[in-house]
Parts: structure tokens; sequence; C-alpha cells
């Protein structure tokens, strides 16, 4: 490797297995060289957070990540990791920084058929991170309220409009936003990946209802797929389709997946948990965020899995699945194999894939596979067994 890949370390059961692929399935075979971050929550909490800051920065400089899951303090984290401060998530963080889009792909094996059985291609799910009902301002208003939208603009015009007149019930009204910079990023992250990816992209909203507000959205979309991106999708073969939400929900159900499906944020929110159901496992499922200026930072989708790693404390075996976290590396080391020219790269990542799925299409897996897969014979390991397992493939390989 000639350029370093920015490497965030992580939390707890996320963290163990980070270290195992390294020594197990990275080292031994690759002139690995990251610069390493330490997110881990000790160390953001000894950096005041900092190291969070600085990894983004790297990331910038440098155009790939890869990431282990982190812990998001909440109030029990503070108390037992005696924290400065309720510091931010990581990924809120770095998301902020590098104003990306997040898509989840999940990793489709033999013997784990997805609850839609006619999806034999993954679906991605592209969720726009930014405003709408997460950012809100909401009321409960009393009978007899007149509420309206008021804008002021910098001049000190006034625009008002009736939202509705209270009379005979009390009620709640909620204030909405985005912001066409935002919207516009989420477009060009779409589209780029879209064409990393070669599979078509689809967007929806509901702007027949919403005439102003979604339909801005799909008026961007279409614009900048207009002005920037028609001929390079032509000349890739793929396609821009955009519908209403409800004809998407139905037309993805009946497909068989294979494309890339970007939300706005709140159908984004919905559909990524009913998708990831669908495909059978949160730890099957991968995560890269894509910056309109073209940077990638992989993970996995599910978080440092806490109940395994006080297991994994008190020195009990785990059977925790590594695939997501796996891939998370295999992404990375691929994109800076593409991006640097360095084509043995790129073919280390892809047999490292391939001799994962077939590990466990031979019927070795870890115990939430194993739940899930149909296979006449299969066996349950350990944390690090798998690994192991996937290394005795990967040297039949090289
Ligand atoms: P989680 O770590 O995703 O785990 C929830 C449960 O899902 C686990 O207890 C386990 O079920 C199952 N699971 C998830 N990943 C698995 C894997 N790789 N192998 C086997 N089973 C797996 O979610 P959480 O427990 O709600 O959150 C733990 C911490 O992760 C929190 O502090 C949260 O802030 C953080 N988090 C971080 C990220 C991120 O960095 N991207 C994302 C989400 C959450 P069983 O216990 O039934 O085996
Ligand atoms: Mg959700």
């Amino acid at each position: 490797m000639t350029t370093p890949l920015v490497e965030m370390d992580g939390d707890e059961m996320t963290r163990v297995i980070w270290k195992m692929i390294k020594d197990i399935l990275l080292t031994p075979y690759i002139d690995l060289k990251t610069e390493y971050y330490d997110l881990g929550l000790e160390h953001r909490n000894e950096t005041n957070d900092k190291v969070t800051v600085e990894s983004a920065e790297a990331t910038k400089k440098y155009g790939v990540a890869v990431k282990c899951a982190t812990i998001t303090p909440n109030a029990a984290r503070v108390e037992e990791y005696k924290l400065k401060e309720m510091w931010k998530s990581p990924n809120g963080t770095i998301r902020a920084i590098l104003d990306g889009t997040v898509f989840r792909t999940p990793i489709i094996v033999k013997g784990i058929t997805p609850y839609i059985p006619t999806w034999t291609k993954p679906i991605t799910i592209a969720r726009h991170a930014y405003g709408d009902v997460y950012k809100n301002t909401e009321m409960q208003v009393p009978e007899g309220s007149k509420c309206e939208l008021v804008c002021t603009d910098k001049n000190g015009n006034e625009t008002r409009a009736l939202i509705h007149e209270f009379n005979g019930s009390a009620g709640i009204i909620q204030g909405l936003h985005n912001v066409d910079k935002s919207i516009e990023s989420f477009a060009r992250s779409c589209f780029n990946y879209a064409l990393d990816m070669k599979q078509d992209i689809w967007f929806a909203s509901k702007d027949t209802i919403s005439k102003k507000y979604d339909h801005r959205f799909k008026d961007i979309f279409a614009e900048i797929y207009e002005n920037e991106y028609k001929e390079k999708f032509e000349a890739a073969g793929i396609e821009y389709f955009y519908t209403l939400i409800d004809d998407a929900v139905a037309r993805v159900i009946r497909s068989n997946g294979g494309y890339i499906w970007a939300c706005k944020n709140y159908d984004g929110d919905v559909m990524s948990d009913m998708v990831a159901t669908a495909y059978g496992s949160l730890a099957m499922m991968t995560s890269v965020l894509v910056s309109p200026a073209g940077i990638y930072e992989y993970e996995a989708a599910h978080g440092t899995v806490q109940r395994h790693y006080y297991k994994h404390l008190k020195g009990e075996k785990t059977s925790t699945n590594s695939v997501a976290t796996l891939f998370a590396w295999t992404g990375a080391l691929r994109k800076r194999g593409e991006l640097d020219g360095l084509k043995e790269l790129c073919d280390f990542a892809d047999k490292l894939e391939k001799a994962t799925i077939q590990t466990i299409e031979e019927g070795v897996m870890t115990g939430d596979l194993a739940l899930l897969s149909t296979l006449p014979d299969k066996r349950k390991v350990d944390t690090e067994e798998f690994l192991v397992e996937i290394k005795q493939r990967l040297d039949k390989m090289m």
C-alpha cells in the first residue's frame, strides 16, 4: 500500500473482533498501512473527543477510512466509563464533517433466505440524514388557537400561511425544514455511489401531496441528474428512477433487488429496519458513508455487541458474527486499491470476501446465522474459530 487507510478503532466486542481480523486475516497477507485513530470511548474521553474530529479530518485528507463500531454514550455509559461529558455519537460527528450519506447493503449467502424470497440480490438503502422530523419544532395547541407558518426574510418581510384554526378541539402542530444544500449533497452522493456500484438508483417522495416540500426534493434530484449525471449514467448503462413513495414500496416488494434506494430521512429510518430484518440479520449488513466529494468511510451497521462483550470479559466463549466488520475492511481495502491503482489489493479484498461467503455456505458459521440457516449440515463455531476457518479457505486461494 502507498497511501494509508484511516483506521478508526472502537469499543467492546467489535474492538476484540477488530484485532482478530487484523491479526488472522490481514497482516499475514498484505502490507497493511494505516493511520490509526483510537475511537474507543476511553480515548475519546481522554482527548475530549478531539480524536473523533481528527479521524474525520484524516479521512478527508486520504479519502478512505474503515471504522469499528463505537459506543454512543448515554447516562449509563457516563457512569460506567466515568466520562467527563456525554460525548456525542462519533458517527454523527464524522457524518457532519464529511457531509456524507450512509449506504447500507446486506451480504447475501446461500442458506439464509430473505423473508421476501424473491430478493435474490441486495437492496442498498441510502438515507438522507438531515432535517425533516428529526429537527422539528412541535407544539400541542389549545382549542380556539389559530396556527400559522410565518417566514421573516432578511429584509424583515413576513410571509404567512394558515396551518389550521383549532375550532372545537385542541390539537398538535409541527414545523419541519430542510436545506437545498443538504438535499444537493445527498443527491450527488447517491448518483456517485450508483455509478460506483453500477446499479440503478431509485428515489421517491410524496410530491403529489407535498407540492412544495417534497416536490423540492424531486426537483433538486432531477436537476442535478440532468445537468451532471445523465450522460455518465447512460454510458454506464444504469438508470435514475423517480416515483411516489407508496409506488416505490410496492415495487420494492415485487423486485429482485440489485439497486440502490435513496430515501428521505424518515423513509430511510423506517425502510432500513424493514430491509435489514427481511434479509435476515443486522450482523450481515455493511454500511458506507459516501461524501459528495467522493470520500468513503466503511463500517458494520451493527453496534458494539455489548452483551457478548460482557460474556467475553468473564472468560466465556462468544460466537459473534464478524462478517459485517470484515466486509468493512474489504470494502475499504478495495476502494484504496481502486484509487491507487493497486490491483493486487483489490484482488485480495475479493478473495477474502469469497472465502468468508464460502465458509458460511459450507456450513461453518456463528450462532446468530446457525439459527437462521436452512443448510442441512451446519456447525456453530466461536468468534475466533470462524476467522480461522475463513483463513483456511483463503490460504487455498492465495
Ligand atoms: P448491537 O451492538 O447492534 O447489538 C444488539 C444485539 O444484536 C446483540 O446483543 C446481538 O444479539 C445482536 N447482534 C448485533 N451484532 C451482532 C453480531 N455481529 N454478531 C452476533 N449478534 C449480533 O446494539 P446495542 O446492543 O443496542 O448497542 C451496543 C452499543 O453499540 C451501544 O453503546 C450503541 O451506542 C452502539 N452502537 C454503535 C453503532 C455504530 O458505531 N455504528 C451502531 C449501533 C449501536 P444477542 O445478544 O441476542 O446475541
Ligand atoms: Mg430505524
